[in-house]
């Protein structure tokens, strides 16, 4: 007897599995033998929905201005956020961060600016490596709140799906206090229209995702965990779960393109997330390092505009830049990032294309992490370096940035 075919979400229920489930996926955390699998997953089941059908629709109409040149998009926030810091004033501090840099990205390009937070989700990272050294023994990578906590101990390091149900509570506390600015901003009486915010992050863990995609009033489906979900460099397989699940959803969605990714497997990409070309749908975000960027991206985009997809073009300037101090700290250059950004803000504007999307790594707060705008030297990182995983850019270094990018 063959078993019954995974269903698509709508017809699900707790016990079977999802079609996603069937398909190849990377980075996943392994813990499906968990005594709480099974319990955690009727959990997200039965969530409510974090994000509504009607915010996507409204942030996919605000992304079709940046994908047509009207407007910008600038996407921030933490590598890895961290569930210690889910309070109302923390997440009260990192929208206010996120506001202030739009508005002077706004004022600096004339141009509204749509901010969308890497935020309310981003609690799960891919690894190059599954396992790191500690003191001599090997331990599994630290993956994010969502999946281990990152002490270097066998016991912090083991996959918990019960995290996911943790992940899921601070990410409803985030979604009332965007929807709650979101209301606010409308009311500010205003020059520009200060879009946002909105919630975004990398869709990784298909345990957690898979059970929060949900039907619209029209029938259709859409990932009720974020507004903009994005698929990272290390997920992006075109016969990947990850691929399928953000290619059959109606949210604004965006990918990660690395150095290696050649034009014609961007194009094959576009075409499975953009069947329809609709502008505002797909966001490219390029992340090619500043060694790589004025080499690759030319073929890029003549490729992705030759196959008529109407995507918006946004570089992450942060992950192709990131090196190891003497004393074996990570850390970024400001004079890299930007010089990897004005490669990309060059070659889109040569090749006429509207270069709209600016996706940074931020903290909140004033920590040193990377180096530049008055961080100096390596030893000044040690002051403030809080990261759970990559190096973010502090306020001041944001700000700056933007002012050498933009000069008004
Ligand atoms: C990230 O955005 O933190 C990340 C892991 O990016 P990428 O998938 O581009 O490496
Ligand atoms: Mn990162």
């Amino acid at each position: 007897m063959s078993s019954a075919p995974p269903q698509r979400p709508g017809l699900l229920t707790a016990g079977r599995p999802l079609v996603w489930d069937m398909l190849p996926a990377e980075q996943q955390p392994h813990w499906r033998d968990h005594s709480s699998y099974a319990a955690t997953r009727r959990a997200l089941l039965e969530a409510a929905p974090l994000v509504l059908p009607t915010e996507i629709a409204e942030l996919r109409g605000q992304l079709a201005a940046v994908a047509s040149g009207r407007a910008r998009l600038l996407q921030a926030g933490d590598c890895a956020e961290n569930l210690t810091e889910q309070t109302p004033r923390h997440i009260a501090g990192k929208i206010s961060v996120l506001n202030a840099l739009g508005d002077h990205l706004a004022a600096r390009t004339g141009q509204d600016v749509v901010r969308i937070g890497r935020i309310g989700g981003q609690f799960a990272k891919p690894r190059s490596a599954a396992t790191e050294r500690h003191a001599g023994s090997e331990l599994p990578s630290f993956r994010g709140h969502m999946v281990n906590a990152e002490e270097p101990t066998p016991e912090a390091r083991q996959h918990d799906p019960r995290r996911m149900l943790l992940a899921y509570e601070a990410a409803a506390l985030v979604s009332e206090h965007l929807r709650e600015a979101r209301h606010q901003g409308a009311a500010a009486d205003s020059p520009r229209i200060a879009s946002g915010p909105w919630a975004s992050h990398e869709a990784l863990v298909i345990d957690y995702e898979g059970p929060l995609v949900r039907s619209t009033p029209d029938g259709r489906e859409y990932l009720a965990s974020t507004h903009l979900p994005w698929i990272g460099e290390r997920t992006r397989q075109p016969d990947s779960a990850h691929v399928d699940m953000l290619s059959v959803v109606q949210n604004p969605v965006a990918c990660k393109i690395g150095p290696t990714a050649g034009p014609a497997e961007v194009v094959k990409l576009c075409g499975l997330l953009d069947p329809e070309r609709s502008p505002g749908r797909l966001t490219l975000i390029l992340r090619l390092g500043r060694t790589r960027a004025a080499d690759v991206l030319p073929g890029i985009v003549d490729a992705v505009r030759h196959a008529g997809h109407p995507v918006i073009w946004a570089v992450d300037p942060m992950h192709g830049n990131t090196e190891h101090t003497q004393s074996g700290i990570k850390t970024r250059h400001l004079r890299h990032i930007a010089e990897e950004t004005t490669v990309f803000l060059h070659v889109l504007e040569r090749q006429g294309a509207h270069p709209g999307g600016l996706h940074l790594e931020t903290a909140a707060t004033d920590v040193t992490e990377c180096l530049g705008a008055g961080i100096r030297s390596e030893d000044a990182l040690d002051r403030s370096y809080t990261t759970l995983c990559d190096p973010r850019l502090n306020p001041e270094q944001a700000h700056e940035l933007i002012r050498m990018l933009f000069r008004s």
